[in-house]
């Protein structure tokens, strides 16, 4: 498989240096060729088969013939380690936890796999690759917590000076090894602007391997469908005579329901998906008015979603659905929800159904409750992605409800005291070139 720009499919790369490059040359996004197709429906036992197995069928035609099978099957090993459990909420209404890695949330998945398959990368060239990354807060600490130890990359985390949670920061500098946290004394603008030019640098350029971890990476995009095709085979495995599936995901930059819109060109059966978003509505009015529209970006408390140009829409509309706007409403809905409807709908369901969502999930939620006008279509199961673990966004949960969120051992992990090791540079490209030039 070859991958291009969206923009433009003459220039054509391999999966590895479109993870390597991140962005194309022109500043789009990869996509490959083609969507390959897996004949699920007319090979009954493809969903027999243990759930690595299923993965490796899925990536596989997508990493082109310069990697073993068995050399995918081990990043893919050592990338699903832990569980996706499907729980039912009430009726045909069920969720599929996201939550259970160690940053608790679905972007371990992502961050884990590409942190592999650099590994892997790294070996293959015999050299050092270095990730540069800005953060906001989220992609830092999964980022950090997937690539540390790993041999053969070194990652440099820039992140806003009191832009972070406390439990932010830890997760990022209180690793050290092969993962350098940097306090940049500016906002998130800032940091990303001194890693896209530090990019554009030849000095830089020449003496590292730089790539990019943040999440339009095909790397990360791509493993976000096994749970889709996993959580299939649980759901058939648990509710015999399935007629429909729908997924309901809390989406922000789209990159989740990217990845199971793919899944369903390649086969899986799915129905049609929902788009579930908070107040950053741009998804929910383009697809009412064919009109795209972005406002100013609004702060929630679904915050990891508080975007308002997806960077994955493109994928879905350019190449996935050839910009036909008929086709696209056949297969995806979007709804937005307020702070409120979110909050009252996290105490609602946790009172009838002693289940407590956060606040992304509850969006989720609240995308099937809007589609299907409280009338649920019976031979339809409905699954929304709880996308982050109700511990994660404590300050942000209803206080009625904050106590009873019981804390697994990842969260435990967290909130151990470990020193923060952070290197503090100035809102300044010159200092961070000399610093990682000379000083490092
Ligand atoms: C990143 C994130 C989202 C949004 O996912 P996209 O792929 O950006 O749409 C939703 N919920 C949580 C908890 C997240 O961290």
């Amino acid at each position: 498989m070859l991958y291009h720009s969206i923009n433009n499919s003459k220039n054509l790369v391999s999966f590895e240096n479109a993870v390597l490059n991140g962005i194309s040359p022109d500043g789009s996004l990869y996509i490959p060729q083609y969507i390959p197709k897996l004949n699920i429906l007319s090979n009954k036992k493809f969903f027999d088969r243990d759930d690595n197995l299923i993965a490796l069928s899925v990536i596989k035609p997508y990493l082109g013939k310069d990697i073993t099978d068995n050399c995918i099957f081990n990043i893919i090993d050592n990338t699903l380690k832990f569980p996706f459990p499907i729980k039912k909420i009430h009726d045909n209404i069920y969720t599929l936890e996201l939550f259970h890695g160690p940053t608790l949330a679905f972007k371990d998945v992502g961050a884990k796999f590409m942190a592999e398959y650099l590994n892997f990368i790294s070996n293959k060239i015999g050299k050092k690759i270095t990730v540069l990354v800005a953060t906001s807060g989220d992609t830092g600490g999964a980022v950090a917590k997937a690539f540390y130890k790993k041999k053969g990359i070194e990652v440099i985390i820039l992140y806003p000076r009191n832009g972070i949670s406390s439990l932010q920061e830890k997760q990022i500098s209180s690793l050290g090894h092969n993962i350098l946290s940097l306090e940049i004394d500016g906002n998130f603008d800032n940091c990303q602007y001194i890693v896209k030019k530090s990019f554009l640098d030849k000095e830089i350029k020449k003496k590292y391997i730089l790539t990019s971890a943040n999440s339009i990476n095909i790397a990360r995009l791509l493993p976000q469908m096994f749970y889709y095709f996993i959580s299939y085979k649980n759901i058939i495995k648990k509710i015999k005579d399935i007629s429909e599936l729908v997924f309901s995901v809390p989406s922000g930059n789209f990159g989740n329901i990217c990845a199971g819109m793919m899944a369903e060109k390649m086969g899986l059966p799915i129905k049609f998906f929902i788009a579930s978003t908070n107040i950053n509505d741009t998804i929910p009015r383009f697809l009412s008015t064919n009109k795209y529209d972005p406002m100013v970006t609004k702060k929630t408390i679904s915050n990891a979603m508080d975007i308002s140009n997806p960077s994955n829409f493109p994928r879905i509309w350019n190449f996935l659905y050839k910009k036909n706007f008929i086709q696209i409403k056949k297969k995806l809905y979007s709804y937005s929800f307020t702070d409120s409807e979110t909050l009252s709908t996290i105490i609602d369901v946790y009172n009838n159904y002693k289940y407590i969502m956060d606040p992304h999930g509850a969006i989720g939620y609240l995308g099937i409750s809007r589609h299907s006008n409280k009338k649920l279509k019976s031979s339809c199961i409905y699954i929304f992605l709880e996308t982050a673990h109700p511990f994660k966004f404590l300050e942000n949960m209803p206080c009625s409800i904050r106590k009873n969120i019981s804390k697994n051992k990842n969260i435990m992990e967290m909130l151990n005291n470990r020193k923060i090791k952070k290197i503090s540079i100035k809102n300044n490209f010159d200092q961070f070139k000399s610093w990682l030039l000379e000083n490092k």
